[in-house]
């Protein structure tokens, strides 16, 4: 047992890794410090010291002297404590920020080593700085108390450190070794091997962490049985050969094939498919409806908003009409019932999809989170499709499936392209399609950003695409934290508009989240019928909406919107002949950020590559956002910063997986003693906590 703890706080202390490191391998020469730098290191002798000033200007002062000058040191706090601790007459190692006060050069409150001490201590140009906190300080665990003790512990150590990484892993990506790389990780001997060790234990982290997703994905398929969709049948073959809309793209074609093979294989299905906004999601999304129904199985298809859901039935109901007048004339199989259910639905509507539901009669159920109430019960669910994913939590997914015997196969549609590692990283219980390919004939949408003051200018240009039949969005930004503030916003937006283009010329329609639904649907249905020629809007329009003929989309207070929001908002022009715009308004003064947000929109149109900026900037906590993150707790890594690391440490994660996935192999016992042990401390803590 108490070797067992020992152990364990041998382990703990190696892994407890300075948050940063102060290069202390140059060393100045007094005169040559100049008070721009951020942190110098010099040497000399302290030639005096001394209080000076009374009450709150008290302050300490000392000289430190080396052959080329003097130089000030200055202490505000800790005087007294300071006073007895340094030494007159000797050499120190100074460290600290310097300024200029009274024309002086001083460093304040500078890190103060005595020579000889220093040089006993790490012995490493780059001192390693350690969190600490007042207590731990208290106990003689300051930063440099916590590298004195590490130093001590790695020598004593020395040989008995466990390799993790098999040897033949180590050369194949040119890793340090474990035992080396905690010496360089506390005490490194140049930048190279810093960098060397960093990538080490990076490797490591995401290694494991990857191991860990792929056993659980493996232990999940192998136990989870799903409904077989055996045949291609009538619905499918009849749609798919007579009716479809338009010839598929390659990449709709392949994303159908990992479908079908999915659903074929008596296994359940849970696969993402990612496709840029326009890539075509949805008639996969209705292919994959008719084999279900093919197979006598019915569907579910579930958006975020009500608007979405209408417009979903809508065009679902468009894309099927033809081809039901032939079953019906040819009555052979039994016409496709499709119902929309939201939370707008009347009770007596509503009575009779819940009959239609049961008795099997409705294959086809769209709608909100309505939908998913218990109440709603199908006679044999087989697929459930969930679009725009990010808005449903997985526990709402969970939810789909205890709406049937078996779990029907789920097939998750976004629109918001994550880096391809990263997706494989969060969503590790899903197989993941990406449609990365857009339909033929996509124009560019010229986007350009201006300043609020080129209002006016804006305003003209609006005028002159109505007059060729053009219809405008003008989207608001609306945050929770500022709603009240944000919707006086929209508000004066819409009178200045309004003001700007009166009737009876133009006509505006305005939609956000306060409306009732069923005015929010009757305005959208204006602007779709091109009635209204504008439509002011919050987000509510951000996702999915489709109106052919809108080919400017201007956003204003565009900086307060993040690249994948301004990605979508944009992905709502662009769908029809005419040549389309985005205008992106900004007030005048722009954090570096936001200025990069807007130049990257202005550059480039490709989901994904505005994906990869998005997460250089917010870091991939904030894209997914906290309560559905499943992000793990990374130490080391950084999911954004290395995603090459991330990338190999997959890649060798599903190989081992494929080859060994029990460890049997010699090579691979190192791995699974280490997973054992993470296993263990996991469940150990679970009994502390
Ligand atoms: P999203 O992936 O954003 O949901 P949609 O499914 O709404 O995209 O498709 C966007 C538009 O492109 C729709 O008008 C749709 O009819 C059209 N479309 C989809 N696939 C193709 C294709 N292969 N060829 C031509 N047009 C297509
Ligand atoms: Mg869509």
């Amino acid at each position: 047992m108490r070797n067992e703890v020992g152990v364990r706080i041998w382990q703990d202390m190696l892994n407890y890794f300075p948050f940063r490191y102060v290069d202390k391998s140059q060393i100045l020469k007094i005169s040559e410090i100049q008070s721009d730098q951020v942190a110098v290191q010099t040497q000399g002798k302290l030639i005096s010291i001394e209080e000076s000033g009374v009450g709150r200007a008290k302050r300490l002062k000392g000289i430190l002297r080396d052959e080329t000058g003097d130089l000030e040191l200055i202490w505000f706090k800790g005087q007294t404590w300071l006073k007895k601790s340094l030494k007159t007459g000797m050499q120190y190692i100074v460290y600290g920020k310097p300024s200029i006060f009274k024309g002086r050069l001083n460093i304040a409150h500078p890190e103060m080593e005595l020579e000889e001490e220093a040089r006993v201590s790490v012995g490493s140009p780059l001192k390693p700085v350690y969190s600490s906190t007042e207590k731990m300080n208290a106990k003689g665990l300051s930063s440099n108390g916590i590298a004195k003790l590490t130093f001590t512990l790695i020598e004593e150590v020395k040989g008995h450190v466990p390799e993790n990484i098999p040897d033949y892993l180590l050369s194949q990506y040119k890793l340090m070794p474990r035992e080396e790389a905690y010496r360089h990780m506390h005490a490194p001997s140049s930048h190279e091997k810093l960098e060397a060790a960093r990538r080490r234990f990076k490797f490591e982290e995401l290694l494991y962490f990857q191991l860990q997703l792929v056993r659980q994905k493996l232990a999940g398929t192998k136990y989870e049985k799903g409904v077989v969709f055996k045949s291609v049948g009538d619905y499918f073959n009849g749609f798919y050969t007579g009716f479809l809309p338009f010839e598929l793209t390659g990449a709709q074609k392949r994303v159908l094939k990992e479908i079908r093979s999915d659903v074929a294989r008596g296994q359940h299905m849970n696969r993402l498919i990612q496709g840029d906004v326009g890539s075509g999601k949805t008639i996969v999304a209705v292919l994959a409806a008719l084999l279900s129904i093919d197979n006598g199985f019915q569907v579910c298809l579930m958006a975020p908003t009500e608007i979405l859901a209408q417009q979903h039935c809508n065009t679902i109901g468009e894309q099927l009409k033809k081809f039901n007048e032939t079953i019906e004339n040819r009555g052979e199989i039994q016409i496709l019932r499709v119902a929309l259910l939201t939370g707008s639905t009347s009770k007596s509507d509503r009575r009779k999809i819940h009959e239609g539901l049961l008795d099997g009669s409705i294959q086809f159920l769209i709608g909100t989170h309505a939908l998913i109430e218990p109440i709603v019960q199908f006679r044999n669910l087989g697929l459930a499709i969930i679009d725009e994913q990010h808005r449903f939590g997985v526990a709402q997914r969970a939810k789909l499936w205890k709406k049937a015997e078996l779990p029907p196969h789920v097939l998750v549609m976004t629109a918001t392209p994550i880096p391809r590692t990263l997706a494989m990283t969060l969503y590790g219980d899903l197989d993941i399609s990406v449609i990365d390919e857009l339909p033929p004939g996509r124009k560019n949408i010229e986007t350009k950003h201006y300043f609020d003051s080129a209002r006016n200018k804006i305003f003209k240009f609006i005028e002159d695409q109505i007059a060729l039949g053009r219809q405008i969005y003008i989207v608001y930004p609306l945050i929770e934290e500022s709603e009240k503030m944000d919707y006086k916003d929209l508000m004066d937006g819409y009178e200045s508009i309004s003001r700007r283009f009166p009737l009876p010329t133009y006509k505006i329609g305005i939609v956000h989240g306060r409306m009732k639904p069923t005015d929010k649907n009757y305005e959208m249905a204006q602007f779709l019928g091109g009635v209204t020629q504008i439509l002011v809007a919050t987000t509510v329009i951000e996702v999915g909406v489709n109106v052919p003929n809108a080919s400017v989309m201007v956003i204003e207070s565009a900086e307060r919107f993040g690249l994948s929001q301004l990605h979508q908002l944009r992905g709502r022009v662009g769908r029809g002949d005419a040549h389309s715009y985005c205008t992106l308004m900004t007030g005048n003064k722009l954090s570096s950020d936001s200025r990069l947000r807007m130049e990257t929109m202005c550059r480039t149109q490709d989901g994904f590559e505005i994906a990869e900026v998005d997460l250089q900037l917010r870091g991939p906590g904030d894209i997914m956002g906290t309560q559905q993150s499943g992000l793990p707790d990374l130490k080391i890594a950084d999911l954004a910063r290395d995603q090459q690391i991330l990338a190999a440490a997959r890649n060798t994660a599903l190989q081992i997986a494929d080859e060994d996935p029990e460890f049997n192999l010699p090579q691979h016992a190192a791995i699974r003693e280490h997973l054992e042990s993470i296993k263990r401390r996991k469940s150990d803590w679970s009994t502390i906590s």
